[in-house]
């Protein structure tokens, strides 16, 4: 007879590999396929922060900063050799955030976490400590710290540490049709294979109402709205290893972020899209984000100096808000079929998958086998 999972996960982005790795650690039995390579989708094209969020303070998500701060720290200490902390610099503009606004929200950000290794803000003399970087008139900055990572190698650590635990990974086998058959999920692979699995996860990121519809076969209860996200990436802008949080009149903010030793990465955009595949840099979005940094750089930029680009898709819970103030957090949504759980992951950020894949075996708790390990996760380094 061929086995049966405990769990089977479609898609091996930064939320399925972490569950894959936190399931796999506690000695139960995984599958996860992905239809492409591992964290070869959104989990490759963020800003690549683990960071609380300081802008989500301004929509009072108090829970969802609180609860990344402390991620923040954890996956620092178990991922320190792909990342770092770094200073940003928000250089002060009086007509779109007052100071006292600023300063409340960084003590905040510098305390909600609770205990923390990473330094705290500041504010300080741009004129005198980061001289000929900026324009002139911008004398004032407030300085706090975030941590950079490796997306990427995060995404496939968590797949490597989960198959040294016998998790069973499939790259480049899309999931073609899940069905429940004889009282367990069958999951049929594009390369032929049928696994068995007790319970299905759809971790599959901005495809997650595409694989219910087509896959699965199920209509959602949860109406998703996909934004693009860009980036440019120059050549390195300035020399110190600093980043900047640029303020834009429409209340967003652009990152300018020292990236792969020669580099900057500048973005983001926020595009309404229709499809989870993902679409090339529009040439409005371009000149958003090099108008964005004309704005404050004293050497101005241009398309010419783009040496490359990106564009990744936020699948983001619908609540009819403007895109910037959509919420980042996640929900699950737990269907039973025929006895058998299938649950959906909506949303997300990097930053939380670790927190995520633990809510997630905690909501399935009365589904799987009693395991002897609780929550490790936080506590077992990554390398
Ligand atoms: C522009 C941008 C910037 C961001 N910046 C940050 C940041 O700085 N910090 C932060 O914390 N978060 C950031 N995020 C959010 C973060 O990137 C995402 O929340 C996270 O990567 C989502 O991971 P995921 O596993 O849900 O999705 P994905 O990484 O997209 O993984 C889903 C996987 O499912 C696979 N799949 C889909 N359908 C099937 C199928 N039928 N069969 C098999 N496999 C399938 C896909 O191939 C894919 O690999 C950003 C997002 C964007 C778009």
């Amino acid at each position: 007879m061929s086995k049966v999972f405990d769990l089977f996960i479609i898609g091996g982005g930064i939320n399925g590999a972490g569950l894959a790795r936190d399931a796999a650690g506690r000695g139960l039995s995984v599958c996860l396929a992905d239809k492409g390579e591992i964290g070869g989708a959104t989990s490759s094209w963020s800003t690549k922060l683990i960071h609380g969020g300081l802008r989500y303070l301004e929509n009072y998500e108090f829970k969802l900063v609180r609860d990344s701060l402390k991620e923040r720290e954890i996956i620092y200490k178990i991922a320190k050799p792909i990342s770092k902390p770094i200073p940003f610099i928000i250089p002060y503009v009086d007509k779109i955030r007052p100071a006292w606004l600023i300063k409340m929200g960084l003590f905040l950000y510098d305390n909600l976490g609770g205990k923390t290794i990473i330094p705290k803000s500041n504010t300080l003399d741009i004129s005198k400590k980061l001289p000929n970087i900026l324009k002139k008139k911008y004398k004032i900055g407030f300085q706090y710290f975030d941590v950079q990572i490796d997306d990427k190698k995060l995404t496939k650590l968590n797949i490597k540490s989960a198959k040294k635990y016998k998790a069973k990974v499939l790259e480049y086998n899309k999931v073609k049709k899940a069905e429940i058959d004889n009282n367990e999920w069958v999951i049929h692979l594009q390369k032929g294979e049928k696994i068995k699995s007790k319970i299905l996860i759809n971790a599959s990121g901005p495809w997650i109402n595409e694989t219910l519809k087509k896959n699965i076969k199920i209509k959602s209860k949860n109406k998703i709205r996909l934004v693009k996200g860009s980036h440019i990436i120059t050549k390195k802008l300035y020399k110190k290893d600093v980043a900047f949080t640029f303020q834009n009149t429409d209340k967003r903010i652009i990152f300018v972020i020292p990236y792969k030793k020669k580099f900057s990465l500048i973005g983001t955009t926020e595009v309404e899209v229709k499809s989870p595949e993902n679409k090339e840099i529009s040439k409005k979005e371009i000149q958003y984000l090099i108008r964005s940094v004309n704005n404050y750089l004293e050497k101005q930029i241009s398309t010419k100096d783009i040496v490359d680009s990106y564009s990744g898709i936020r699948p983001l819970i619908e609540d009819f808000n403007q895109a910037s103030k959509v919420t980042r957090d996640y929900i699950f949504d737990l269907n039973i079929i025929k006895k058998l759980p299938l649950l959906s992951i909506y949303g997300g950020k990097l930053t939380t998958y670790r927190k995520l894949a633990e809510n997630v075996l905690l909501d399935l708790e009365k589904f799987l086998p009693k395991t002897k390990m609780g929550p490790w996760t936080h506590k077992k380094n990554l390398f």
